[in-house]
């Protein structure tokens, strides 16, 4: 059967050749439409939700028992054309970006390089990556356990089922060409499998990339893709956790990918590697005493340096600071709100030693403070009310400004304490920022 109907498609196709030439002259765009949607999985948490105020694109736990599907913004989506074959004759159309339940795509097919019948046969492929929509900052590609590509879902169809375009697989000009007409296509129904978490992970880590992709760019117009590995599971002692071990690799464990906060605090590292200079890490500085860290545990200052700002990426890519300042919710062992981490009172004075510049809550709390718009009053003795108001992307390109030097401002400060927040205000160039430091007590006395 199925080889019939593929030597009359040849020599159709043959045929309508005579007309290649003169087709090509009068090109006319073809439009390709399809709705999709993924599976949420069960337990999704710490992730913005529709009814929390400031949130950008909420997240969909699904209630338990009850199938959720969610739409799939920003994830990149490939038109082929389908051949004669297992697919290895296919022709690849284009990559574009999902903005809405329905997408609809249009490209001149007489004018493609890979004409070759004068009405394409159009398929979907989802390769499993995802980009900010206004493609400014780098794609992350999800990739297996043992760092091969997932390959992710196709909607190729066998000969009988061309039928889901218009006119038998062909795809015309001057109408919309339906890929499942009646339907929605879905990648998977698994929410166990890894491909699934794979699936949600990129799409809750969509978020950081939309609000800060366009400063994860290494100065490049077409900035390295990052590569997320799902499942990783030696990101922790404990074999759990999640982690960004590259400037361009991020990892989270199976059961981190039902914890929205995760993937977005993972590129936060990403974001940070990226605008210091990608050769360093964490400045040589150890984490505890057994290598993890909480909001609240006493670190020395570059690793709270470091994860606070993560984790201030991590929140502002849930929520806007702008919209509703004090409501994001975050992981954390004193407060949901970033602003209300609590504040040590005892000094704010000596370096090396101030509780509140070695906790990340409170360097989190003075990223927040920077980009929110609230205007808290000071806590003695801290001195300033929280004066600033910087968008997200100024806060995040600040990074950029610091040198290579070993000074203050320098991103080479001995560790463990050199590379801090105290650097991001002494940035060569205007030192900027100050408030962070002096409204959240951290190395107040140091100049302002
Ligand atoms: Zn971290």
């Amino acid at each position: 059967m199925s080889h019939t109907f593929e030597k009359v498609a040849v020599a159709l196709s043959l045929a309508f050749c005579l007309l290649c030439a003169a087709d090509r002259a009068t090109a006319a765009p073809r439009q390709v439409c399809f709705r999709m949607e993924y599976r949420t999985l069960p337990g999704l948490q710490l992730c913005a939700t529709e009814g929390d105020l400031g949130h950008r694109r909420a997240c969909r736990p699904p209630p338990i028992g009850v199938p959720t599907y969610a739409d799939l913004i920003g994830h990149r989506v490939e038109l082929w054309e389908r051949d004669n074959g297992e697919g290895a004759n296919d022709d690849y159309i284009g990559t574009w970006l999902i903005t809405g339940h329905q997408t609809c795509i249009t490209f001149d097919w007489e004018s493609h390089p890979a004409y070759d019948e004068s009405q394409p046969d159009v398929y979907v492929r989802l390769p499993m990556s995802v980009q900010d929509l206004a493609q400014a900052g780098p794609v992350m590609r999800a990739i297996k356990e043992d760092r091969t590509d997932y390959g992710g879902w196709w909607w190729r169809g066998t000969d009988s089922e061309l039928t889901w375009l218009a006119a038998n697989g062909n795809c015309p000009t001057g109408t919309a060409c339906w890929i499942a007409p009646q339907g929605t296509l879905r990648p998977t129904e698994s929410v166990t499998d890894d491909a699934a978490r794979a699936l949600q992970t990129l799409d809750s880590g969509q978020r950081a990339l939309e609000v800060f992709g366009g400063a994860m760019t290494l100065g490049y117009p077409s900035p390295p893709e990052i590569r997320l590995q799902v499942p990783k599971n030696d990101c922790d002692p404990d074999g759990g956790g999640a982690c960004a071990f590259s400037e361009s690799d991020v990892g989270v464990s199976f059961s981190r990918t039902t914890w929205g906060e995760t993937i977005t605090h993972e590129l936060g590292h990403i974001l940070q590697r990226r605008q210091i200079y990608v050769h360093l890490n964490n400045g040589g500085a150890n984490y505890g005493t057994d290598g993890t860290w909480t909001l609240s545990s006493e670190e020395m200052e570059t690793v709270a340096t470091h994860e606070g700002f993560a984790s201030y990426v991590a929140a502002a890519s849930w929520y806007d600071p702008e919209i509703f300042p004090n409501d994001a919710r975050y992981r954390s062992t004193s407060a949901d709100n970033p602003s209300a981490a609590p504040i040590d009172t005892s000094s704010c004075a000596t370096y090396g030693n101030n509780s509140n510049g070695h906790r990340a809550e409170m360097v989190m709390r003075a990223f927040w403070d920077l980009d929110d718009s609230n205007n808290e009053g000071a806590v003695s003795p801290a001195t300033s009310a929280d004066t600033q108001n910087w968008t997200s992307l100024d806060i995040a390109t600040r990074w950029g400004w610091l040198d290579l030097s070993s000074a203050n401002g320098g991103v080479e400060e001995p560790p463990p304490n050199g590379r801090n927040l105290w650097d991001f205000v002494w940035a060569p160039g205007t030192p900027a920022g100050a408030n962070a430091l002096t409204h959240n007590c951290i190395q107040q006395n140091y100049g302002y």
